[in-house]
């Protein structure tokens, strides 16, 4: 098969790339370099590399030739930088997902666990009842959102991904794993925002990326991805001590020092994997509570 992955040169979208080679595909990769790092794989191991962005239509025609099916991956990344420019995230989303549908090549539309907003506390399933308020925060889940319709409409799939962690993840965009981290590793303070209650599951990219090729070989609407890794966010930053065997305390910083103005917290996000596991059967994860994070630089 060929594949061209958006977003090549990211966080999930090389880390796809490098999977999908080993399993003795050919990668044509685009990427705006917005986020994305050149460093972050081997280019001259794509069979196409294009530097250039998603709403740029003949850079993505040219990036398409010859491709069977697309891995749409690349999109704004992080609360604080959606924050800064909200229109330009929404505008952003929508084009190059409107850009990448039209070349009617089939494949499969990453959206997020944002789309269920700030619902509940229990599993989330595909058709929860979504809950925003009108914080800025949820722009870019309100633009995903959009985007899903769209791929749904061009028979695509659409997967809603659950925090994804590993590797290569750029700690600049507000991530949590790979900030605190970085700051356990320079025996600095682990900032937890709030109280730290609040609840997420983590994913290892590299659980990630084997589960989205398996799903590509089917046909489905919407399916949550993520795992059972369920961490509340004081509980992970003690994780990271332990790890790192650092003695940095933690600092509590409260969410308006935090992120600018128009943030929103979502309490917890848990994902109902239900139809995941009937779609490719149940999945054993990786566990995070192993990790050589020194290994994660
Ligand atoms: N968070 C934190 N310290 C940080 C970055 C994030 O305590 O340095 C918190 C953040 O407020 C949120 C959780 O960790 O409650 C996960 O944040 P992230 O931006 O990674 O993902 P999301 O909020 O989109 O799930």
């Amino acid at each position: 098969m060929r594949y061209l992955v958006t977003g090549v040169c990211g966080f999930i979208g090389s880390h796809l790339a490098e999977y999908l080679l080993k399993q003795g595909h050919e990668v044509h990769g685009i990427d705006n370099l917005s986020s994305g790092k050149m460093e972050n794989l081997d280019i001259a191991k794509l069979r196409l590399f294009v530097a250039a962005d998603c709403q740029n239509w003949p850079a993505v025609v040219r990036a398409a030739v010859g491709c069977d099916y697309v891995f749409h991956a690349a999109s704004t990344v992080g609360v604080q930088k959606v924050l800064r420019n909200p229109s330009h995230c929404i505008e952003n989303i929508l084009d190059s997902t409107r850009g990448v549908l039209k070349l009617g090549i089939p494949g499969m539309y990453f959206s997020t666990s944002e789309v269920y907003g700030k619902v509940g506390t229990g599993a989330l399933r595909e058709d929860s009842v979504l809950a925003y308020s009108s914080a800025p925060r949820w722009s870019y889940a309100a633009a995903k959102l959009a985007g899903e319709w769209l791929a749904l409409a061009e028979k695509w799939n659409v997967v809603r991904l659950f925090n994804v962690v590993g590797p290569r993840q750029c700690s600049d965009y507000g991530a949590v794993l790979p900030r605190f981290v970085k700051q356990a590793l320079a025996d600095e303070p682990i900032a937890v925002y709030g109280d730290g209650s609040q609840v997420r599951t983590f994913t290892s990219v590299h659980d990630v990326v084997r589960i989205l090729h398996t799903m590509s070989q089917k046909k489905f609407e919407i399916v949550n991805v993520g795992s059972t890794n369920t961490y509340s966010i004081l509980e992970l930053s003690e994780q990271v001590y332990r790890l790192v065997d650092t003695d940095s305390p933690t600092k509590f910083v409260p969410y308006d020092k935090a992120y600018p103005e128009g943030f929103d917290e979502c309490p917890s996000r848990i994902p109902d994997l239900s139809r995941l596991h009937r779609l490719i059967g149940v999945q054993t994860y990786l566990s995070l509570k192993q990790p050589n994070y020194r290994d994660w630089e």
